[in-house]
This record gives structure tokens, C-alpha cells and sequence, in this order.
């Protein structure tokens, strides 16, 4: 059983994984990443080299956990948490621990095992983002849990250890600490002017223009203030809303829209780069529907994250995000 400890000097939690533990000498086969489709679990014919599905999209009745799928959501073989028995916080002398109760869940996107995310037609993209809703849905009944993040690793270099295209699905009993960071400063702005920070940078960088990547209808993809990587870019709903899984099925038509053209813009630009994907959602244990506003983070990897970073939280930008906007914008595609 995975265990959540808590730093008592920071508060920080953090995952002991027991069921993935490592000897110093298995850390090096973390990097392999190209298996080929003949051995690839997610290659359709392979769906026993995986543990049973919890959702699949299936065309015309064909039987779960057999071919005949065009998308798979199947818990991951190697959580960092599961989701038996019950949420035992404890003490151990000064320090807190709880057991690792979660959920950790891979949803495969597509049977083609070449296709990217961002080759995907915009359909496929939208049923990609329709499964992560339907997971939410499902798994914030769960009262144990209080938050879910939804997260892709593209490329060895972003930490995926399969090529054939797939995202994660973390469930947690406690608030991740970026996410708490965020509802904090969200909850101070809201406090102070009675208004959503995230709606007045996207009321701001539309009327400003400089550090707009794209937009349509629903959705607007902008380089951040401050972004803490180069060519960061963050997809945000003009609507106001703080929960991902109740948005309107337009609206996921037009991030799946818009996601696609940001990645082919990356690709053109930067050479199809490693990149990690959040979706960052309110929690469900608490309400924050005024002052937050979900909304997607796409971090291109092309800096190692070093010494001064991991010492002080600072990030070292070595590219302005007007600059990176100029760039992404004058990709024809
Ligand atoms: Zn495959
Ligand atoms: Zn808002
Ligand atoms: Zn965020």
C-alpha cells in the first residue's frame, strides 16, 4: 500500500510508493520508451496486458476488454496510489502520514499507436476530453477524494514511459500544493475586487492582443504573464466556470479545436517537442465556484528544471512570452 507523508516543515505531501519501489540500479530503465506496437499494451489485440477497463467508447456492442474500442480508460498497472480500503490518517510522533488512497488511471486515446494528440482529428481529441469528464464525474462520488488531476507526459524527455498516445488520471485524498497556491490567490483577488483573476487576464490579454496565441468562440490559448517555462501556454474558457467536468459540450468541441492547432503550432515551431499537459478543475471538497476558473497548462520541455529552481521555487525563463506568442502565431497551419 502506497503511503501520503507530510513535511512537517513545508506541509508538503508527498507519495511513498511502496508497489513501485526501486532499487538504485532500475532507475536507468525509467528512460525506454519504444516498444514497438507488437508489444505495446495499448495496441488494440493487446487489451490483456492491461488490468480491466473502467470506461471505453466501443463500436456497435463489442465485448469490454477485447478489440473493438476506439478509446480506453483502464486503472494503471503501477499506481502511485489505490483506490481499496479506507483513508486511515495517522501520526507517527511528530510527523503525519495517511495510506495511499487514490486512484491512478491511464486513458488510452486512440487505437493508431503513431498518432499524437496533436495528428488526432478534432473528434478524437473531443472524446479524448469527453473521457476525462465522464472519469470526474464518476470518481467525485468517491467521498475519500478530494481532488483529481488530469495530466499528460508527451515524449521520454516529459516523463513518458510509452510512446503509443495516452494521459493520466490522478484521484487524491488531499489538495495538491500548485492547486492550493492557485485557489489562494484566486480566493485574495476575489476578496479585494469581487471579480475572477483568471477572467480579467483573459478580459486583458484579449483587449491587449500582445500575448495571444489563439482564440475561438469558447476558448482562448495565451502565453502567461509570467510564465515560468519558455512557449508555456495556457488554454482557458471565456465562461466563467471552476469546474472542468461541468462545462457545456461546446465548449469541449472547442478546446479539442484549439488544443489540436497549439500543438501544431509547437510541433511546426519548436520541432515537435517533449511537452506535459494539466487540466487544473476546482476541488470537489470545497467550493470555489466564484473565484476559480479551470483551465488547461501545456509546458513545451525545453529547459532542465536545475539547482536554482529546485532550491527557491524561482523559475529562469530563458524566453519572453510575447516573443513566444510572436513565434506561435506566425506558424501557418
Ligand atoms: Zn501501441
Ligand atoms: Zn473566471
Ligand atoms: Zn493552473
Amino acid at each position: 500500500m502506497p503511503e501520503l507523508r507530510k513535511d512537517p516543515v513545508t506541509g508538503r505531501w508527498v507519495i511513498v510508493s511502496t508497489e513501485r519501489r526501486k532499487r538504485p540500479s532500475d532507475f536507468r530503465f525509467e528512460r525506454i520508451s519504444s516498444i514497438g506496437r507488437q508489444y505495446c499494451p495499448f495496441c488494440p489485440g493487446h487489451e490483456t496486458l492491461t488490468p480491466p477497463e473502467v470506461l471505453a467508447y466501443r463500436q456497435n456492442g463489442s465485448a469490454p476488454n477485447a478489440a473493438g474500442w476506439d478509446l480506453r480508460v483502464v486503472p494503471n498497472k503501477f499506481p502511485a496510489l489505490q483506490v481499496e480500503g479506507n483513508l486511515d490518517r495517522e501520526g507517527e510522533g511528530m510527523f503525519d502520514r495517511m495510506n495511499g488512497i487514490g486512484a491512478h488511471e491511464v486513458i488510452i486515446e486512440t487505437t493508431d499507436h503513431d498518432k499524437t494528440l496533436a495528428t488526432m482529428s478534432e473528434g478524437e481529441i473531443e472524446r479524448v476530453l469527453w473521457a476525462f469528464r465522464e472519469r470526474m464525474c464518476d470518481l467525485r462520488q468517491d467521498r475519500r477524494l478530494r481532488y483529481i488531476l488530469i495530466f499528460k507526459n508527451h515524449g521520454a524527455a516529459a516523463g513518458a514511459t510509452l510512446e503509443h498516445a495516452h494521459s493520466q488520471l490522478i484521484a487524491l485524498p488531499v489538495v495538491p500544493d500548485f492547486v492550493r497556491e492557485e485557489l489562494d490567490g484566486a480566493k485574495r483577488h476575489f476578496d479585494e475586487k469581487e471579480r475572477c483573476v483568471f477572467c480579467d487576464i483573459v478580459h486583458h490579454e484579449v483587449a491587449a492582443g500582445r500575448r495571444v496565441v489563439q482564440e475561438n468562440a469558447d476558448i482562448v490559448a495565451l502565453a502567461p504573464y509570467a510564465p515560468r517555462f519558455p512557449f508555456e501556454t495556457w488554454l482557458l474558457p471565456r465562461r466563467h466556470a471552476s469546474r472542468y467536468e461541468e462545462a457545456p459540450r461546446h465548449e469541449y468541441e472547442s478546446l479539442a479545436r484549439l488544443l489540436k492547432s497549439v500543438l501544431m503550432r509547437m510541433n511546426r515551431a519548436l520541432e515537435s517537442p517533449p511537452y506535459n499537459l494539466v487540466i487544473h478543475s476546482a476541488p470537489f471538497s470545497e467550493n470555489a465556484a466564484e473565484f476559480y476558473h479551470w483551465h488547461v497548462e501545456l509546458m513545451p520541455k525545453l529547459t532542465k528544471v536545475a539547482g536554482f529552481e529546485w532550491g527557491t521555487g524561482f523559475y529562469i525563463n530563458p524566453t519572453t512570452p510575447e516573443e513566444a506568442t510572436r513565434v506561435l502565431r506566425a506558424v501557418r497551419i
